[in-house]
């Protein structure tokens, strides 16, 4: 067992592990909207998943520090891409149509294509899944939805709370005292709640740090 110390010095090194890698280049590589448009799962991928205006892309953004990497709020109706980009040739980010926009009611406009599904259930090298919430919302049935279909699937994902600095200690502590609750009902969920916030920065270096241990060896 190590104590505290050690484990403070294990946090240290997986933080500048995250930065390091997050230092590095990431590019566009494709954007699918077809099955055999995928581009070919040869790196580690890690996916990006929420509500539309959960703050996906300004996520993406401030992990990767490119302003405009992610396109801010694709207008919900159009054709539904996912988007890869290679990090260093370690990891592929891959960033997911938002789901459930709210003026989307009569048509289905807003939610997720056969593609998506496809593409969550046939993706061997698909490490994670990172949920998105809304930290001043919570989790909202669609978002519960695919934490079901992810169980089913056996693809691990996690919780990553954004917008932090606009919600209230109280408020993010409920959200996740009842995931904690309902955690042994998910068998692929991962436990860990990532707290973040694009705009100050806060828990953007922890989650970097999640990733990098899911990335090819340098
Ligand atoms: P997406 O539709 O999920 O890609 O969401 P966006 O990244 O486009 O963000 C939606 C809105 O939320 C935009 O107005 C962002 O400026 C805002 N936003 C995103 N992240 C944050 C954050 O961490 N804090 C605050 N206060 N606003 C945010």
């Amino acid at each position: 067992m190590s104590g505290p110390s050690e484990n403070d010095a294990d946090d240290a090194a997986l933080i500048e592990e995250g930065r390091l890698l997050f230092e590095r280049e990431c590019g566009f590589i494709a954007g699918a909207t077809n099955e055999a448009a995928l581009p070919p799962g040869t790196l580690p991928e890690v996916a990006f998943a929420g509500r539309s205006n959960v703050g996906k892309s300004s996520l993406i953004n401030a992990l990767t520090r490119q302003a405009k990497l992610a396109r801010t709020s694709q207008t919900p109706g159009r054709t539904q891409q996912i988007n890869f980009f290679d990090l260093g040739g370690r990891l592929m980010l891959v960033d997911l149509p938002g789901y459930g926009y709210a003026r989307a009611s009569r048509t289905k406009v807003g939610e997720w294509n056969a593609l998506i599904h496809a593409y969550l259930k046939g993706r061997p090298n698909l490490m994670r899944v990172c949920l998105l919430v809304d930290s001043r919302h919570g989790l909202k049935s669609n978002d519960m939805a695919l934490m079901a279909e992810l169980d089913e699937s056996a693809v691990v994902y996690q919780i990553v709370l954004t917008k932090c600095d606009k919600s209230g200690t109280g408020k993010r502590q409920q959200i996740i005292d009842r995931l904690a609750e309902s955690f042994p009902r998910h068998p692929a969920a991962h436990t860990v709640v990532h707290q973040t916030s694009a705009q100050n920065g806060d828990g953007i270096a922890g989650l970097r740090a999640e990733l990098a241990a899911l990335a090819a060896p340098a």
